[in-house]
């Protein structure tokens, strides 16, 4: 195992040290242990945003510092299915925030936070928010289908909204595309369970505009939302290279990115001299 100037776990802390003065963006990776279907194994939310992470952050070596993955989520809704761990949205919401403080505490100035769990979303959008409230750095978070909505969309096969879901046409290309050894395509199966709904669905592509959530297995039997048997490696292979490279386009412009200081104005300020 050779040392990786990207990782974050590789440094000695006085290099450490150095390391902060030239300000790399640090990505902080989350996903979850969690059902996905009869085809695709319980690591999948983990897998693929460690490995876009990864992709990204070996190509721009200088411009990034990737944290281990944080490899737990929100999964309250998922656990009528074996397998899944639930981190409570408290917990998961301190801990984020306590790695991100830490970061602050150490002298970085950009944190982004790189999601690879739909139902994490709305923590670490708080938690994105409050670092910025309580250490003043740069913090953001996103999950990664919205980095290239557009490519996405152009290979799209499956109905609009609902059938890029969970374990659907879009995680199983991705997977497909970095390791088809692991994906069990005999056993995928098309489930979107949801009433149709004008205001209220699932779909990492396309966020419904009401926000609902129900208990995950009283509208789907296989854990599946979404339509994987639409899934091929050549998908998975277009939409990693576009995220990815999007995703090096958004640490880049995320670096470089101009803030003005917050002005108090519970002080009336100086009149203007005439
Ligand atoms: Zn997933």
């Amino acid at each position: 195992m050779t040392r990786k100037k990207y990782l974050y776990q590789h440094y000695t802390w006085p290099e450490m040290r150095e390391v902060i003065t030239r300000q790399p963006v640090v990505i902080v990776p989350v996903g979850t242990v969690e059902d996905h279907g009869h085809h695709l194994p319980l690591d999948t939310d983990n897998f693929l945003i460690w490995e876009i992470c990864e992709a990204a952050a070996q190509k721009i070596q200088d411009e990034v510092l990737l944290m281990p993955l944080v490899p737990y989520g929100f999964e309250a809704h998922h656990m009528d299915f074996p397998g899944t761990i639930n981190i409570n949205n408290q917990h998961l919401y301190h801990f984020m925030l306590d790695i991100t403080k830490s970061l602050a505490h150490h002298g970085f100035q950009h944190i982004l936070i790189a999601d690879g769990h739909g139902s994490n979303m709305p923590i670490l959008e708080l938690v994105a928010r409050q670092t910025v409230i309580e250490t003043g750095v740069s913090c953001a978070a996103f999950i990664w289908p919205v980095l290239a909505a557009d490519v996405i969309a152009s290979v799209r096969e499956s109905a609009k909204p609902g059938g890029m879901s969970h374990a659907c046409e879009l995680e199983t290309s991705l997977y497909l595309h970095l390791d088809r050894q692991r994906v069990q395509m005999d056993k995928a199966r098309r489930e979107i369970g949801l009433p149709p709904s004008k205001f209220i669905w699932l779909d990492l592509a396309q966020a419904s505009p009401v926000r609902f959530m129900d208990i995950w297995s009283g509208f789907s039997e296989t854990g599946v939302n979404g339509d994987p048997t639409l899934a091929t490696e050549e998908k998975g292979a277009k939409i990693f290279a576009a995220v990815v490279d999007r995703f090096i386009e958004l640490i880049r412009e995320f670096r470089s990115r101009s803030r003005n200081k917050p002005v108090d104005h519970h002080q009336r300020q100086a009149e203007p001299r005439p």
